[in-house]
């Protein structure tokens, strides 16, 4: 009797500019001949139409079934099964790597050597999305409130509840020193301590606790403006960084502009029980229908997802290939200053795959 070793990937491809890039990605897997069977769960406006839901019961099983998901970028009646992915899944460190690849089209003048990742929790602070009108606001005691006026006296206006909880960001410090560990060994924890005491100092100071598990890996704090200023500066003193949510989303934004944009940036989504994978770009509306979105952040998730499959000799080899195109530099996407299309780059890269 013979035994099915083949992983099962959802895939959903997305809304706008995703699919284009989603499925010459897949294209390309599949000349890799790789031990994947791909399913298709219906989920936005086509489930809508077939089971009257956005995200129907039967396209959660399959995902439930399924080894991983890889993702497109929702822009709407998809963001349910997103929704699923992340807080139903609780995957909470989002991983974003940043690693300059020559050829790319970077705005600083030594891009060369930048190889940092960002573990962003992912399901806690601002995106709890507690929001309300001020008026309602029980009367809190904020720090300096004799100097300032109360937060209720503002009103009107709305708050946001910004959540940070010592399990929540224990797990996600934890599973970056632990990704610290496996790499250059130096972890950098950063938010605003100064002004947030409560809530970033918890972060830090669990952050500063878990230390001491981890002897072998260098930890240092900066504050997260100190942060940008840095990042931007000398990215290539970084190795891991990890921070809350909002910083993370916004900051590994940063990072990608500094490697040559969103095109260029992966990223994964992983949980203790599940993880999915998804570019850290949005659907790109504006170059829709133009077959010129960079695939390049879809292959290189996807080598994560390849990682996280067990296959790790074929993510070496993508990578590896993807490089190469870059090095080469002579079939590169608009948003890296070429003339080429997503489907005649993902034909570069199968080249590619034939030399290394
Ligand atoms: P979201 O809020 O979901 O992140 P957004 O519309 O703010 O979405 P993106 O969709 O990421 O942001 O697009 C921001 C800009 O980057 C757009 O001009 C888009 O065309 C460009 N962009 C994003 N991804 C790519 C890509 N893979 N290749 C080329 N350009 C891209």
């Amino acid at each position: 009797m013979s035994i099915d070793v083949r992983k099962r990937v959802a895939v959903i491809e997305g809304d706008d500019a995703s699919p284009e890039a989603v499925r010459p990605t897949i294209a390309l897997l599949d000349t890799m001949n790789l031990p994947i069977e791909w399913i298709y769960p219906l989920v936005g406006d086509p489930a809508m139409a077939q089971y009257g839901s956005p995200f129907p019961a039967e396209s959660r099983a399959q995902i439930d079934g399924a080894d991983t998901t890889f993702f497109g970028s929702t822009s709407g009646s998809s963001g349910a099964s997103l929704f699923y992915l992340r807080w139903g899944k609780q995957t909470f460190a989002n991983v974003r790597p940043a690693r300059y690849l020559t050829g790319a089209r970077s705005p600083l003048a030594d891009p060369a050597d930048i190889d940092l990742v960002i573990v962003r929790e992912n399901l806690e602070d601002l995106y709890v999305r507690a929001e309300g009108e001020l008026s309602t606001l029980a009367e809190p005691a904020p720090r300096g409130a004799t100097i300032r006026r109360s937060v209720k006296d503002l009103a009107p206006g709305r708050y946001a509840v910004k959540a940070i909880t010592e399990a929540g960001s224990e797990r996600v410090i934890r599973f970056a020193f632990e990704l610290a560990r496996r790499r250059r060994g130096c972890l950098t924890v950063t938010a605003k301590f100064n002004m947030l005491p409560l809530t970033d100092g918890l972060f830090r100071d669990v952050a500063l606790s878990l230390a001491q598990e981890f002897p072998d890996v260098t930890l240092e704090t900066f504050i997260v403006d100190d942060f940008a200023c840095r990042l931007v500066r000398e990215p290539q003193r970084f190795d891991v960084v990890v921070m809350p949510n909002l910083y993370g989303d916004i900051l590994s934004d940063a990072a990608a502009g500094l490697i040559g944009g969103l095109g260029m940036a992966p990223s994964g989504c992983y949980g203790n029980d599940y993880a999915y994978f998804e570019t850290a770009h949005g659907t790109a509306p504006d170059i829709a229908g133009t077959h010129t979105i960079n695939p390049t952040a879809n292959l290189l998730t996807a080598a994560m997802m390849l990682d996280h499959l067990d296959l790790g000799e074929a993510a070496s080899r993508l990578r590896a290939a993807v490089a190469r195109v870059y090095l080469e530099g002579r079939v590169l996407t608009p948003d890296q200053g070429g003339t080429a299309g997503t489907e005649a780059f993902c034909a570069e890269v199968a080249r590619q795959l034939e030399c290394v």
